[in-house]
């Protein structure tokens, strides 16, 4: 008789910043025998994924319904791609609305199986309400955090304490996470900044976060030996094992199908770095959906022309202009900047979307001017390449501060879009990285540790088991035991 799949549902917040790391790590359970996969979202969402799946999986995709414009959010609004940033909190507090139909979809999920349930609800950060619905029906819980342990403990540290309103100085320290170190105001989002404990962002964390302990575990898109003072924090806070199972990136296969539209083709990419020397060119790029002021930009640009180096340069119009629309070298940019490079075939200027994981594996790339986004993090570390840091949101700040005074992989440079960054400060950083200084050859001789580190990590061959990959069994095995357990009280 065949063995039945066991099956896991996953359900990601809704941006496309949580349903890829999602997705990533969907395929990877899929390699594994025995399970199944259910992916749940809103409509729309669904409908953007169906092609982003390679023609041979089995992932089951299930919508469940939203009206937006319930929430304060304009018609059709279902991702906070597209949607501007003061109204992500109604997209982020009208989630909760989604409760009922989750546990419709769950108890359907139920019956279908003639009352066999899902071994496993893998949730969101943002959807701790969803330990609730699994509890009720006793489905093991897990929450998935794309983010890697450090910055989400700043995070969530930040959150539980708004240390920065006790106190007039414009340093603080996390009083349950002194460990971080000090924190300084600009490294704060501007709804960090703002919160009192009664807005509305400080009341979606205080009903989301205190949910967290309750969940069997803590997933991380991170690795053990890289992120050990961020995950302790949590092994002490939630009491609740923690599993570190990355890196769980998209493969460069199915980054072409969830991809934008790409402003160069990678085998160009290629051609062009292949005509550099080894370490010479600088990546910059700000992530997928951010960009930068137009007076940081000519700062930016200024910078890299003096430094005389190589560069490729993900540009994307500046703060105050439709991000989607045409790249205008001429306004944004030094005049004649364009054609200077062109003429010296030093840089290229990428419209919107480049074939980043590529870039950053090829011998030519020396340092990467990075949001440090812990996706771009762990795609320059798995390829040993130190980075420039300029956060730009989220908990971007604080993986430039790991990465920077506990890792020694990072220098950072400017912080944010209102950041008055001075051109010779950003030839300073770059020549510093890229010029062999000492300081430059040891972060590169520490990245180089740490993509050895992130190798061994998921490692699985010759009866050796990398942390990775231990913690990834260990997850199923705790969601299986919880299984067995039920079933022999039931008996
Ligand atoms: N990315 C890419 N090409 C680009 C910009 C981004 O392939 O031109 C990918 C990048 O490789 C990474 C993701 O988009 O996998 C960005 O994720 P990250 O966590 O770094 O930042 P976010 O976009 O969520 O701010």
């Amino acid at each position: 008789m065949e063995q039945r799949r066991e099956n896991i549902v996953m359900f990601p917040f809704m941006a496309q910043g949580h349903i890829i790391p999602f997705l990533a790590l969907a395929l990877k359970i899929e390699q594994r025998e025995n399970y199944s996969i259910t992916f749940v979202n809103t409509p729309q969402n669904i409908n953007k994924l169906r092609p982003s799946l390679p023609p041979n999986s089995s992932i089951r995709l299930l919508e469940i319904p939203f009206c937006s414009s319930d929430h304060g959010l304009p018609p059709d609004s279902e991702n906070t791609d597209g949607l501007p940033y003061h109204l992500m909190i109604h997209l982020l507090e009208g989630s909760s609305s989604l409760k009922p139909s989750f546990t419709k979809l769950i108890s359907t999920l139920i019956d279908e199986q003639n009352g066999h349930p899902p071994l496993c609800i893998v949730a969101d950060i943002f959807l701790g309400w969803t330990v609730d619905v699994a509890h009720q029906f006793g489905i093991f819980h897990a929450l998935f955090s794309g983010a890697g342990g450090f910055g989400l403990a700043c995070y969530h540290s930040i959150w539980s304490n708004l240390p920065h309103r006790k106190t007039d100085s414009d340093e603080f320290l996390l009083p349950d996470f002194p460990e971080a170190g000090s924190l300084h105001l600009t490294q704060l989002t501007s709804t960090m900044a703002a919160a009192n404990g009664t807005d509305p962002w400080s009341v979606f964390q205080g009903g989301n976060l205190p949910k967290w302990p309750s969940s069997d575990g803590l997933l991380f898109n991170t690795v053990e030996e890289l992120d050990q003072i961020g995950l302790l924090y949590f092994r002490q806070k939630i009491g609740k094992p923690i599993w570190p199972i990355g890196p769980i990136l998209l493969s460069i296969d199915n980054r072409d199908r969830a991809g934008k539209e790409a402003g160069i083709t990678p085998e160009f990419c290629t051609q062009w770095l292949n005509t550099k020397p080894l370490n010479s060119v600088l990546y910059i790029s700000f992530g997928s959906q951010n960009t930068i002021s137009a007076k940081q930009m000519m700062q930016l640009a200024t910078a890299v022309e003096a430094s005389g180096k190589n560069f490729i340069w993900v540009v994307r119009p500046p703060l105050g202009f439709d991000i989607n629309s045409e790249f205008k070298a001429d306004e944004w940019l030094p005049e004649g900047f364009k054609q200077r490079m062109e003429d010296q075939n030093r840089g290229l200027l990428v419209h919107r979307w480049a074939p980043q994981v590529k870039i950053l594996s090829h011998h030519a790339i020396s340092a990467f001017l990075s949001h440090c986004g812990w996706n771009s993090v762990l795609e320059s570390l798995s390829q040993g390449v130190p980075m420039i840091g300029w956060a730009m949101g989220a908990e971007q700040f604080y993986n430039v501060k790991l990465l920077e005074e506990k890792i020694g992989v990072c220098v950072e440079v400017a912080r944010g879009v209102s950041f008055e960054v001075r051109h010779g400060d950003i030839v300073e950083k770059i020549e510093l990285v890229m010029n062999g200084t000492e300081k430059g050859k040891e972060m590169r001789r520490k990245a180089c540790e740490v993509r050895e580190m992130i190798r061994d990590a998921v490692k699985d061959e010759d009866g050796f088991k990398g942390s990775s990959v231990t913690a990834m069994d260990e997850f199923l095995n705790a969601a299986l035991l919880m299984r067995k357990k039920k079933q022999m009280g039931a008996e």
